[in-house]
This record gives structure tokens, C-alpha cells and sequence, in this order.
């Protein structure tokens, strides 16, 4: 079966020819590809290359026609890695690994020219350099499933309730996006996140999320009260020049209140002060709230909070869990002060104990949200929570 993320070959298929255009590396994945050159005429054997091996991306790398032709020599599978997959590695890069990268290639190069006779340069280290290959190997792999995952739309959108501490009311959601590989098992969004923020395919998982969270807001538009959903965005999200409209017309293609939506933005991206700026603001007109994710972890900037017209902090559940200690609870009452006398909510995440919530209650904190007020769920679970919480109202 042949696509866009697998490719198979029979013994004698030619995967590509010298001089061929070069848009596509190739991971094998099984099976031995024969690598031949032409000399004077002739055909030269270069070399045999089998399973977690790389196979055509030197002219990827720098773009020059092939110069080897790859032919099966038995059953082969590979994963094919386009060129945008290296171009955008190779732009974020450390300076220092693309040189010893582009030295590699130029290596490679003269070898190939000096072809007859010239003699193999030592290879440095191998044991490290396998090891980083292999690492490699492996994000290449799942950034090509995840790629996969979602046209397959096989991300799953789990909703995990925020309560009003005040009414006892669940008050919304926050998203939280999960991969259920297949082979690997569920994929915890701190690794496929990531993954996906090192290059651009963390627009299309966003987008893909925020189409979710809309239509499960519409699923909600029936009930007597509606929730708001709170969404997690990249800070490469934020550089795509339209976020905002993009974000707003597919608000407006479910037919949902721009209200019941809400941003979580991180430390990190808020430091971008003239950028967070102009999104909070183009947010504010459209109607939609903005909240700062896991504050007090990264550099707690107080400029944040008075520079920044958030409408929310997220107390990092790192507070919440040494609320015992009388130390972090005088900086837990001291933020809740601050926040409130700022009219921004307060949101504390990671509680696990009618303990910690009775300690949140008695210092007026706004919202409360862990697994002691309810796990993150599906869709469909979240309705039923959602319902059974207002029934009891
Ligand atoms: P976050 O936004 O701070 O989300 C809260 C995390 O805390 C979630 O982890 C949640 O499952 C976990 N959590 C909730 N209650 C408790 C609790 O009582 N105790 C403990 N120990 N943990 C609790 P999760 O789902 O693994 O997500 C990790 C991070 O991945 C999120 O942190 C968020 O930054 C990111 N993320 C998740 N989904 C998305 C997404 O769709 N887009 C983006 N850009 N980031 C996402
Ligand atoms: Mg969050
Ligand atoms: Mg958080």
C-alpha cells in the first residue's frame, strides 16, 4: 500500500533514478535498497542500504538532481520525509549543527567525485552518532505519524471541568488535545506538543483542536446554560498573521459566542510584550477572554500583570500541591490579592484534595480546577458532567 506516509517496493522497483528531481528522503523501514552510480557508461555498485537507514537525503539537502539510482533488491517499506520536513529543521537549527552538517554533505560530495580510488574518511565517533541519528530517527517517525494522526483525524479532544468556587458550578472547560497511537500507546501532549511546535505543524493541530472545541460547543448550545472552553496556543500559533480572524471565523461558522471561547497563553509567549499586546486587544473586540497558563513556573514577570490586560493567571499546580506549607501559602494569598486587585481571575489547576479546595475557598480564589473536580473527558462525558451540575443547581 503506497500513500503519502508509506511507501512499498517490490525486488527490482526503482525508488528513484540519477538526475531524478529530489522532493522526497526516504527512512527504511524494511527490506535492502541497491545504490548504484554511472561510470564512463557504465554501472557502478555504491553500496546496500537496509533497515533505519536514510536513503536519498543528500539531494534533498542541498537540492542537486540525484546522483545514485535506488532499486529494491527484495520486499522494502519506507517512510517517506519530504523536503519541507529538513527545511524547516535545518532554518531553527544551531548554527553549529548545520555546519557539521553541510561539512558532512561536502564530503559526500568530493567522495563521490574522487569516486575511484579515494579512500573513506574515519567516521569520528559512532556510538554517539548513531545514537543521535537514532534519536532522530524516532521524532522523524512520530512527527510522520503525527502528520498521519491527523489527517486521520485520530487526535482526541478531552475536556477537563473548571468550577466556580463561589457557586459551586462548573463554569467551563479547558481543552486538552490526546494522541492514542496506535502501535506506541496514548502519546502525552507534553511530547507531541512539543514535536509539533518545533516546526509549523503546530497550526494545523490547533486548528484542528479549535474546530473540535467549536463543535463541541455547539453540542453544549442546547442546554439551558452554556460552558466556556478554554484553548491552549503555541506561541507559533500567534506568529501566523491572521490567528485571530481565522480563530474568529470558525467561531462564527458553529455559530457559538465568541464569550464561550477563551485563550491560555504560557510565560514564555507573554514575554513577547508588543505581540501579546495586540492579541489581547484584537481578542477584547472580538469578545474573547485571555488567560496566562501555569504562572509562577517560568519567570514570573510581574510586568506581565500589570503591562498585560489578561483576564485570567493559572496558579501552576506546583503551589496548590505545597499549600500545606505555610511559606507557599502566604504567596498563594499574596497572588490572589494581587490578581483580584488587578480584575483578573484566578484559576488554581492541579487540585487533588477537598483539602486544597477548602484552602482555595477560604482564600476567595476564583476558579478551581484537577482531578479532585473532575478528570479531563470526553465530549461526550463532559455533556453528562456538565448537565448532572446544573441539574443539581
Ligand atoms: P496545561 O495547559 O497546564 O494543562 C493542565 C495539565 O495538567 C494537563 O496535562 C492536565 O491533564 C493536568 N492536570 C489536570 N488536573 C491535574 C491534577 O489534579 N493533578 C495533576 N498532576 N495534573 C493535572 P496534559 O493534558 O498532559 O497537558 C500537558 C500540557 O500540554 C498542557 O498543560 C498544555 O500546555 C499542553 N497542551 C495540551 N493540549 C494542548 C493543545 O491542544 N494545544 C497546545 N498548544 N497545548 C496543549
Ligand atoms: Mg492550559
Ligand atoms: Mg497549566
Amino acid at each position: 500500500m503506497d500513500s503519502a506516509y508509506r511507501i512499498e517496493l517490490q525486488a527490482g522497483n526503482v525508488l528513484f533514478r540519477e538526475g531524478d528531481a529530489p522532493t522526497t528522503a526516504f527512512l527504511i523501514e524494511e527490506g535492502t535498497l541497491l545504490i548504484t552510480t554511472r561510470q564512463n557508461g557504465s554501472v557502478v555498485v555504491l553500496g546496500e542500504l537496509g533497515h533505519g537507514v536514510l536513503i536519498g537525503e543528500m539531494a534533498v539537502l542541498d537540492e542537486a538532481p540525484r546522483n545514485t539510482t535506488a532499486t529494491a533488491l527484495n520486499h522494502c517499506v519506507l517512510t517517506p520525509i519530504d523536503r519541507a520536513q529538513f527545511a524547516e529543521r535545518l532554518e531553527s537549527a544551531d548554527p553549529l549543527v548545520r555546519a557539521l552538517l553541510f561539512s558532512q554533505l561536502g564530503r559526500y560530495h568530493n567522495a563521490l567525485a574522487r569516486f575511484s580510488g579515494a579512500a573513506r574518511s574515519s567516521a569520528g565517533d559512532e556510538t554517539a552518532m548513531r545514537s543521535a541519528v537514532s534519536l532522530a530517527h524516532d521524532k522523524i517517525r512520530l512527527e510522520s505519524q503525527l502528520r498521519r494522526a491527523l489527517d486521520l483525524h485520530e487526535l482526541d479532544l478531552y475536556l477537563q471541568p473548571i468550577r466556580h468556587i463561589a457557586s459551586g458550578r462548573i463554569a467551563g472547560f479547558e481543552a486538552l488535545t490526546r494522541w492514542h497511537h496506535s502501535e506506541r500507546g496514548p502519546v502525552s501532549p507534553a511530547a507531541f506538543i512539543a514535536l509539533a511546535e518545533e516546526t509549523s505543524l503546530i497550526v494545523p493541530v490547533g486548528e484542528y483542536v479549535l474546530h473540535e472545541v467549536c463543535s463541541a460547543l455547539q453540542q453544549f448550545a442546547p442546554l439551558a446554560a452554556t460552558p466556556f472552553v478554554a484553548l491552549n496556543v503555541s506561541g507559533r500559533q500567534l506568529q501566523e498573521p491572521d490567528f485571530v480572524e481565522r480563530m474568529v471565523a470558525q467561531v462564527r461558522a458553529h455559530a457559538i459566542a465568541p464569550t464561550q471561547l477563551k485563550l491560555e497563553i504560557t510565560e514564555s509567549v507573554a514575554l513577547d510584550f508588543d505581540k501579546v499586546t495586540a492579541l489581547i486587544a484584537s481578542c477584547h473586540r472580538e469578545g474573547i477572554a485571555v488567560a496566562l497558563d501555569d504562572f509562577g513556573t517560568g519567570y514570573s514577570n510581574l510586568g506581565l500583570l500589570h503591562r498585560l490586560q489578561l483576564d485570567a493567571l493559572k496558579l501552576d499546580k506546583d503551589f496548590i500541591h505545597q499549600l500545606h506549607d505555610p511559606r507557599c501559602l502566604a504567596v498563594v494569598r499574596a497572588v490572589i490579592a494581587m490578581a483580584r486587585a488587578l480584575d483578573c481571575a484566578i484559576v488554581a489547576e492541579g487540585v487533588e484534595t477537598a483539602a486544597q479546595l477548602a484552602q482555595l475557598t477560604a482564600l476567595d480564589c476564583h476558579y478551581a480546577q484537577g482531578y479532585f473536580i473532575g478528570r479531563p473527558q470526553t465530549v461526550d462525558e463532559a455533556l453528562a458532567t456538565f448537565a448532572a451540575d446544573r441539574a443539581a443547581a
